[in-house]
């Protein structure tokens, strides 16, 4: 297939904020290509400048140097045909959703006549029929943001620029959303000729994008720009959507050492099996919100130890982990969060949680306990089962120690399940995946 011509490009995009004497970089030296038929998405930890690449393409402010062309043709002034979705969509709350809707239509000069008929059937295409005469405080937020679509429909935009549009929206909302937009995409039921979403979760622009752009900070910039070829609709499960999701990981989380040096070997594999440091999760992820705090996001360790009054054998083992997990890199003394520690410091609750298991995953130990319990029906195994073969790599008091950090952290990310009470260990359904992706 030939290529698709492109719709929109940012070459050698460089924005700064700020007076002469107090200048900043937001983003350098940026190349990005969308073209017809693409869903790109834009991932990176906050201040890289994802927001700030939207509002260059959208028109709403010019870059420092550098230049966007739509369709072949430098952008002067706002862009007619992109618009941006923002994570929450300002409706007006004393205005009907049809009103809502109708008002961007007025905007655009769509006689009133036409106007009904155009709101209408924007509605009825994102699921609102029925919904027409609501107002917006007796919607939920799933369906808030849908008038929001629909409202960003109502402009025909070619380039459809979407802002976290589902961060604040509840689990089962957000999906259920992610699933029509996609179908309205495949269906080409909408006049959108290509997508341009940021978001802050992997498995988001991984299940949806064709194409996942990663930037890094310090001044914004792209740092990888990977292609995901997995057919539609996708199986977050599916060892090929896993293996994809891990690309993105060790992106953001910079490889430090070839994986076999840096992660050890499991029971049952020739090799050293690397300890686990003994860390509670609420431990590491207070280092990783203080150190996302500090300029550069880096500290001096030894300065960190005494302004968190922890004892440096603590902090040392803290910092082992942030390594071990791929949001940290430790050098001369001092700890910097890799961008994926950031978005980790930076994610909610949940989104963490999601973090922390796709690291486990690869963790060797993990990995092995994960495949024996899967291989066995019901999925469960004592805690002394587990404890003894983990004593083919450790002496038997840190077998014991190691086992209660694997369920402590595998219980934080929902792999594993412990019944304190029978002393067994569980898959959980999200351990549940096939084969983790070498
Ligand atoms: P992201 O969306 O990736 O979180 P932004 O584009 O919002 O990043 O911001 C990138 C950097 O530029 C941040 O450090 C932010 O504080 C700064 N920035 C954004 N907008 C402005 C502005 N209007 N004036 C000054 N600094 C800004
Ligand atoms: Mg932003």
């Amino acid at each position: 297939m030939a290529e698709k011509s492109p719709l929109l490009e940012l070459a050698h995009v460089t924005q700064a904020y700020g007076t002469r004497d107090r200048r900043f970089t937001a983003v350098r030296d940026v190349n990005l290509t969308v073209r017809e038929g693409e869903f790109v998405a834009l991932l990176g930890p906050s201040g890289c400048g994802k927001s700030t690449l939207l509002r260059l393409i959208a028109g709403l402010q010019q870059p420092t140097e550098g230049g966007v062309l739509y369709r072949g043709t430098a952008l002067s002034g706002v862009n007619p045909r992109a618009t941006i979705v923002f994570q929450t969509f300002a409706l007006f709350p004393w205005l009907t959703v049809q009103e809502n809707v109708e008002v961007a239509l007025k905007a655009r000069s769509v006689p009133p006549k036409l106007r009904t008929a155009r709101a209408l059937d924007l509605l009825d295409r994102v699921g609102l029929d029925g919904f027409e005469t609501a107002y917006p405080r007796e919607l939920s937020g799933g369906m808030r943001q849908k008038v929001g679509f629909a409202r960003a429909m109502a402009v025909e935009p070619e380039l459809l620029c979407l802002d976290e549009p589902f961060s604040a929206l509840d689990v089962l909302s957000a999906e259920a959303l992610r699933g029509e937009l996609l179908e309205l995409w495949a269906k080409g039921v909408i006049p959108t000729r290509a997508i341009l979403m940021v978001t802050h979760s992997i498995e988001e622009a991984v299940f949806m994008a064709d194409r996942i752009v990663v930037m890094d900070k310090g001044p914004g910039r792209v740092a990888a720009d990977l292609p995901v070829q997995l057919p539609q609709p996708r199986q977050r499960k599916a060892p090929a959507f896993l293996a994809v999701v891990d690309r993105v990981y060790a992106i953001l989380a910079g490889q430090t050492q070839p994986e076999y040096l840096e992660l050890g070997s499991a029971p049952g594999e020739p090799g050293l099996t690397r300890r686990l440091p003994p860390i509670t999760i609420n431990g590491l992820a207070g280092l990783l919100e203080r150190v996302d705090e500090l300029a550069n996001n880096r500290a001096d360790i030894y300065r960190l130890a005494a302004e968190l009054t922890l004892d440096s054998d603590h902090l040392l083992h803290l910092t082992e982990a942030a390594e071990l997990l791929g949001f940290a890199t430790i050098a001369q003394g001092d700890m910097t969060l890799t961008p994926l520690g950031e978005t980790f410091a930076e994610a909610s609750i949940l989104a963490r949680k999601e973090i922390f298991a796709t690291r486990l995953r690869r963790l060797p130990i993990f990995k092995w306990l994960l495949d024996t319990l899967r291989a066995l029906d019901p999925s469960e195994l004592e805690w002394e089962e587990v404890r003894a073969a983990l004593e083919e790599k450790f002496h038997p008091e840190e077998a014991g120690r190691q086992l209660d950090i694997v369920i402590d952290w595998g219980r934080y990310s929902e792999l594993l399940a412990y019944d304190d009470a029978n002393g067994r260990i569980y898959l959980e359904p999200g351990g549940a995946p096939g084969p983790t992706p070498a």
